[in-house]
Parts: C-alpha cells; sequence; structure tokens
C-alpha cells in the first residue's frame, strides 16, 4: 500500500479530560477511509462500551477491536479481582506484541495502556519494549492517563487532554454516543 514504507508513529494521548480513545478512534476512522489496517486492544476491562463495538463492525475488515478478556464483561465490574485484571492487562500485552510484530496493520492503538501501567498492571518496561519492537511504518498509539514519563520520552507525538469542564461535574452522566 502506497505509505506503507512510511515512517510510523508513537502517539500518547493523555491526561484528565475526556477524548482519549475518541481521538485515538478518529484517527482508526481517517485511517480506514485510505483502507489502512487499525486495530485497538483494550488493556482496562470494561472500557469499551458498545458504540464501539458496533461501530468497529461498520468498519469491517480493515479496523478490528481485541477485546482481551472480554468474557469477564458483564459478569464482573469494578469489584474484579485484582489477579484478574492482571491476567487481562497480560493477556493484552501479549496480544498487542503479536499484533505489532505481524506487519499487518498500519496504526495499532493500546486503549488504557497507560493506566495500566499506572496501576501496575503491566511494567512500564513491557510497554517500552514495545515501542522498541515496533515494526518502522507502524504507528503506535498510546491512550491512557498518568503516561510515564519514559513512555512520553520516546514518543513523537503527545497530547495532553486537560480537563477544563466536564459535565459529570454538574451531575450529567455518561451519554449514549458521547461516551460510549
Ligand atoms: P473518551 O472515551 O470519551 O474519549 P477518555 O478516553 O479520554 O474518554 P477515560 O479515562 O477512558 O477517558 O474515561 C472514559 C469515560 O470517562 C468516558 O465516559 C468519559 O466521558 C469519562 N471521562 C473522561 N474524562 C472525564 C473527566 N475529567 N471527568 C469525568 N468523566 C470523564
Ligand atoms: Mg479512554
Amino acid at each position: 500500500m502506497e505509505g506503507s514504507t512510511r515512517r510510523g508513529l508513537v502517539i500518547v494521548y493523555t491526561g484528565n479530560g475526556k477524548g482519549k480513545t475518541t481521538a485515538a478512534l478518529g484517527m482508526a476512522v481517517r485511517a480506514v477511509g485510505y483502507g489502512m489496517r487499525v486495530v485497538m486492544i483494550q488493556f482496562i476491562k470494561g472500557s469499551w462500551h458498545y458504540g464501539e463495538i458496533d461501530g468497529a463492525l461498520r468498519l469491517k475488515p480493515e479496523f478490528e477491536l481485541i477485546t482481551a478478556g472480554r468474557g469477564f464483561v458483564g459478569i464482573m465490574d469494578d469489584d474484579l479481582p485484582r489477579d484478574m485484571h492482571v491476567a487481562a492487562a497480560r493477556e493484552a500485552l501479549k496480544v498487542s506484541r503479536e499484533m505489532l510484530l505481524s506487519n499487518m496493520y498500519d496504526i495499532v492503538i493500546l486503549d488504557e495502556v497507560n493506566y495500566a501501567v499506572r496501576l501496575g498492571l503491566v511494567s512500564v518496561e513491557d510497554v517500552l519494549d514495545l515501542i522498541k519492537v515496533k515494526p518502522y511504518s507502524t504507528t503506535l498509539v498510546l491512550t491512557g492517563n498518568y503516561a510515564d514519563e519514559r513512555i512520553i520520552d520516546e514518543a513523537d507525538l503527545v497530547t495532553e487532554m486537560r480537563e477544563i469542564k466536564h459535565p459529570f461535574k454538574k451531575g450529567i452522566k455518561a451519554l449514549k454516543g458521547i461516551d460510549f
């Protein structure tokens, strides 16, 4: 494909404001428009919503969602034992590595991976290693608040979503199509 020999970037979307996952999804929509292949892998269980899942199906076959350990969603919520979170994040890491090394994708999105590092579910070294083994032409996107400084150091593009206002603060609950 045209552009496949072009340099891929390491992109970080972090910060406490809304829009990190949405920004990654927006990039995916744009890339699919060129027939590029995109995969998004979830690191924190339950952070994906049906809107994305059904929307992704309409971007088939170029866009794929990988819901590592998705079998638990709906059965367990935030009370999930830590072991389960660790297992899901480790599985996501393994899948991410396979996807990256497969060279089949133009863009690989690791959703909430920064937060998974912050929580100690995966190590920062493991994520730095993914950045290191990334094929030259693949773009790697890492979302989630509290991005580690060492990951920021390795990135080419870092945007911090900073909350100025969020409707949640005035009691407006998550909205369909906006938040999930
Ligand atoms: P989105 O998926 O909407 O792009 P995000 O990826 O930036 O959000 P996450 O930390 O993944 O943020 O949180 C996902 C959910 O939390 C979304 O429903 C989002 O609206 C909500 N959210 C994000 N930022 C805030 C905030 N500052 N205060 C309250 N809720 C928030
Ligand atoms: Mg998110």
